[in-house]
Formats: C-alpha cells, structure tokens, sequence
C-alpha cells in the first residue's frame, strides 16, 4: 500500500474528528464596540492531519488558533475538540509561533523542556524525550547552546521541539516560518514534513503563502477576507515522500491555482 492509502485508511478508521468545528463565530468586544473577527467557519479535522490554513491578512487566522487552543472563546457555532476524549488545551496544545519566543537565559536542552517544567511532568524522562526531539529537529549538538548561538532557523527548531515535548494532541502554528528567509523556509519546510512524518501529531498551520500551505498541507483550510467564512477546504494529494521539485510539477501548480482562484488573485 502506498503511505497515501495507508494514511486514507487510518483516517477512515478513526470516525470522530479531533476537531469538529461548526458555523464557528467570534465577536471580539471593547466597551461598547463589537467586532466581528470570525463568522462562519465549518471543519473536520482528523487526528495525524496537516492542515494548512490560509487566507488574506486579518481574517481571522490567528484568532481560529487561539480558539483552538483555548486562549478565546467563541461567540457562536460549536466546537468540539478530542474527538471523543478528554481534551486540555493546557496539556494538549502545543504552540509554535512567528518568532521562536526562547528564553535567553535558558539552554536549548532548558527551553525545550519548559512546558514539561510547567506541567511538572517527570524530569528525567522529559529530558530523555527533549534530547530525542532536539536530535529529531537536528539538533542534537546544541542542547547545553544558548538561543543567541543558533540561528533563526535553529532556534524556530528548537522551538518546535520544545511544543512537542508535552506529546501534544495538537500542535497549532501561526506562520512560523514568516520571519525567515527564503532558502531557510525551504529548508524548514522539508524538516516540517519529517517532524510531522515521525511525530505522527496533528497540525494546524497557518501561512500566507500559498506555495507553502499547498507543500505542508495533507489538507488545505481557505478563509475568505474577514470576518473569515471557509472558501474551502480540500485534501492535498500529491505523491509522498514531497520533495523540492514538486513544486515544478503540474499538479502541485494546480493547487496553487486552485487557491489563488478561490483567493481571487488573478
Ligand atoms: P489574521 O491572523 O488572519 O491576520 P487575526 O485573527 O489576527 O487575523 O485578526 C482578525 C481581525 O480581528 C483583525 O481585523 C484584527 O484587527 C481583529 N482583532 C484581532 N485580535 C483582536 C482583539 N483582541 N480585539 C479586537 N480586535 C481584534
Ligand atoms: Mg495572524
């Protein structure tokens, strides 16, 4: 069987979404001022899933996420979140953001194992795991590092290392690859797909750039300009394992496409 069938199969196995969100709304409110950020947003998403998430700046993105991840209520619609099971965002989420947010006092080996001393889970064996994700991340030679020695691609590792290290149900990323430059994103990208391959965890990426949602994205989320309505949503089938030149090939251009046509850019 080829992994995508594999990966069909497993998804028709397990029959209640991890994240069930229906007519989703969110009304942020200031005073007496009311905004509405989120209007209509409807999704399944399945536990091992890579969803990209894109749409036009202000949307609505990172407000989905922080739904998500429990940080905001919603003000209507339903949102189920576990698929069935208990779910807390304080033990289930793992965050990454644009900027790596590292403490600079901390080593990397000590700034991969923060959640883990947040939670107060075992130390031993949480260090056992972050010297396995920093190895996973490549880099296994910069545990005893300070953030200031690595730069902005290692230390977004380190900090993608460090929202795994709880075994989060969830890993929510809001465009983490925004600030780095264009062949580190590449490069990122690739590294992206293996973290998620061997992790086997459920991601939510958002990203303004079209090419990288079509690359990441077992499945694609397009909101429309805010208050963010879904576009669509659709499964991203190209051949595994994805490489580079993908990117050159005919189908991954449709994709592309497909978005931009649904983004109304000519
Ligand atoms: P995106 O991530 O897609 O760029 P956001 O989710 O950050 O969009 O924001 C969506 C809209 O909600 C924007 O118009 C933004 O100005 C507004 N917004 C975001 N956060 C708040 C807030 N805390 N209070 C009021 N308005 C907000
Ligand atoms: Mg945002």
């Amino acid at each position: 069987m080829t992994e995508a069938a594999v990966r069909a199969q497993a998804r028709a196995e397990v029959e209640v979404p991890l994240i069930r969100m229906r007519g989703l709304r969110k009304v942020y409110r200031r005073r007496d001022q009311e905004f509405l950020a989120v209007s209509d947003v409807t999704m399944d998403i399945h536990a091992g899933d890579m969803v990209s998430l894109v749409g036009p700046s202000g949307c609505g993105k990172s407000t989905l996420l922080k739904i998500l991840a429990g940080l905001h209520g919603h003000d209507g619609g339903t949102l189920e979140i576990g698929g069935g099971q208990a779910f807390e965002p304080g033990r289930d989420v793992g965050m990454v953001f644009q900027q790596p947010l590292l403490l600079k006092w901390r080593t990397i080996l000590e700034n991969v194992l923060l959640p883990a001393d947040i939670l107060g889970l075992d130390r031993r064996a949480a260090t056992q795991r972050a010297h396995e994700l920093l190895e996973m991340v490549g880099l296994a030679g910069f545990a005893d590092k300070r953030p200031y020695e690595l730069s902005g691609g290692m230390q977004q590792r380190a900090a993608i290392a460090r929202a795994l290290i709880h075994e989060p149900k969830l890993v929510l990323m809001d465009e983490p690859f925004g600030a780095l430059d264009a062949l580190t994103r590449e490069k990122m990208n690739l590294e992206m797909l293996r973290i998620w391959e061997r992790s086997r965890t459920t991601f939510v990426v958002v990203t303004h750039s079209i090419q990288e949602a079509v690359f990441l994205g077992s499945h694609c989320a397009v909101l429309t300009a805010g208050p963010a309505r879904m576009a669509d949503f659709f499964p991203i089938e190209l051949p595994a394992p994805r490489t580079l030149h993908i990117k050159t090939s005919a189908e991954f251009g449709l994709y592309v496409r497909r978005i931009y046509d649904l983004l109304g850019v000519e």
